[in-house]
């Protein structure tokens, strides 16, 4: 049963009598206990509706309703699984405290996985759930695997028994479910062998589209933690090598690479980025596969349109990360410079917040790009932040806005992204 939030005005739901608070049993004879079962199920029509006001029973049909949106129903939000594994490297509980609160959540659930993209290990999943997820249709579905071999897998998630992973797996691909997967690389533990078994694991399983290795992150904040060593410039050639001889034979046998290595790993070891085509449909790029190649390539299609000089002159100050200031002064700053009038510069950020081996952009706290700005003692005009160092609420990890950053440093800020809009 779930509860509607609001019904829209004028809506087919309010002309057939529905109120907020009413809440749905059932959509076509399917019960419907979460937002999910309700889109699932009221996305084909006729429907009746099925529900109750306090203790009396109502049907509502539903036979023509051009889109959902007119449908004019809203409801409860999912409540969110939490997770109950104890992974070596969870990111949760390496952070400090005073986050933004969405940073302390562990969730562990396939709901999520299928509607954002968030990736799920299935460890607690039922068996309900998986014939739900083939009953609903809910393709793609992104999976935390880190390693095929048991003992492994259960030593990394911190799981107490085999959780039949492999089993669950084959499960959904056998009934048509496509599996983006991940391997987060702890050197030592799951790299060399491991790796190879694992990737060549998943390759067999025919509904596995690909797989992202990423490495783990580490922040200064690891007190009772498990001792992890940290991924070296030599494990990134190494990752990067294992990736791409594989990509090589996967791409022969298929016509896919199915495997790519995070950017990190290319930034770490010092290799060239990849091609475009070698991210092939970038299925992996909120996984951090591939930002780099795309931040170039849109970099070239834009600079296209750059201006040959600005009416005064004016200053542009890039606060990024370590392991992409490189990539920034190569591809970016030297082309604003050669706009007359126009002087760039870029300056990687120390992590303070979370520790010098975090390095990657959308990582970076208000205050760490506050204090960077400041300490190049350069007057800009604007001030460009890294797009990934906010949330989709337009927060940063200490929950500073633009707003706040720009008020702070007592001049513009703006994400890279609106690079074009600044120089116009
Ligand atoms: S599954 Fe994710 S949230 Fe849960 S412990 Fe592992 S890394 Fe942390």
């Amino acid at each position: 049963m779930i509860t509607i939030t609001s019904i829209k005005k004028n809506s087919t739901a309010d002309k057939k009598g529905l109120r907020a608070g009413d809440a749905i049993e059932s959509i076509n004879g399917e019960s419907v206990n979460d937002m999910l079962d309700f889109h699932v199920y009221a996305s084909y029509l006729p429907l009746e509706i099925r529900a109750l006001r306090g203790k009396k029973s109502l049907t509502v049909n539903v036979e023509t309703v051009p889109q959902i949106m007119k449908l004019g129903i809203e409801v409860e939000d999912l409540k969110i699984r939490h997770c109950g594994n104890r992974c070596l490297f969870c990111f949760v509980d390496q952070n400090p405290k005073g986050l933004r609160k969405t940073l302390y959540v562990k969730d562990e659930d396939f709901r999520y996985s299928y509607l954002y993209g968030s990736f799920c290990t299935m460890s607690k999943i039922s068996g309900n759930d998986l014939v739900r997820i083939v009953k609903q249709k809910l393709t793609p579905l992104y999976i935390s695997v880190h390693a095929i071999e048991n003992s492994v897998r259960m030593r990394l998630l911190g799981l107490k028994g085999d959780d039949n992973f492999l089993e669950k797996l084959k499960f959904l691909s056998d009934h048509g479910i496509e599996l983006h997967t991940q391997i987060v690389m702890v050197p030592g533990i799951n790299d060399g062998k491991v790796l190879r078994k694992t990737i060549e694991t998943l390759y067999s399983v025919e509904g596995v589209l690909s797989v992202a290795v990423v490495p783990l992150g580490k922040t200064k904040h690891r007190k009772g933690l498990a001792e992890l060593p940290s991924v070296t410039k030599r494990d990134a050639e190494k990752a990067v090598d294992l990736v791409e001889k594989y990509q090589r034979a996967f791409k022969a046998d298929s016509g896919s690479r199915f495997v790519f290595a995070a950017d990190e790993f290319y930034l770490k070891a010092g290799r060239a980025i990849p091609s475009n085509a070698s991210y092939e449909k970038y299925e992996q790029y909120e996984n951090g596969v591939g930002l780099v190649r795309s931040f170039i390539e849109r970099t070239k299609a834009e600079s296209k349109d750059f201006p040959e000089s600005l009416r005064k002159p004016r200053t542009i100050l890039f606060v990024t990360g370590k392991s992409f200031v490189g990539v920034l002064e190569k591809y970016l700053i030297k082309k604003l410079n050669k706009i007359k009038n126009l002087s760039a510069r870029a300056v990687a950020a120390e992590n303070v917040l979370l520790g010098p081996e975090v390095t990657v952009s959308g990582l970076l706290c208000g205050k760490d790009m506050i204090r960077a700005a400041e300490e190049t003692g350069v007057k800009a005009d604007v001030v460009v932040i890294p797009g990934t160092s906010l949330s989709t609420d337009g927060v940063t990890l200490d929950d500073m806005t633009l707003a706040g950053i720009s008020k702070a440093l007592g001049t513009k800020v703006i994400t890279s992204d609106r690079i074009r809009e600044a120089l116009r």
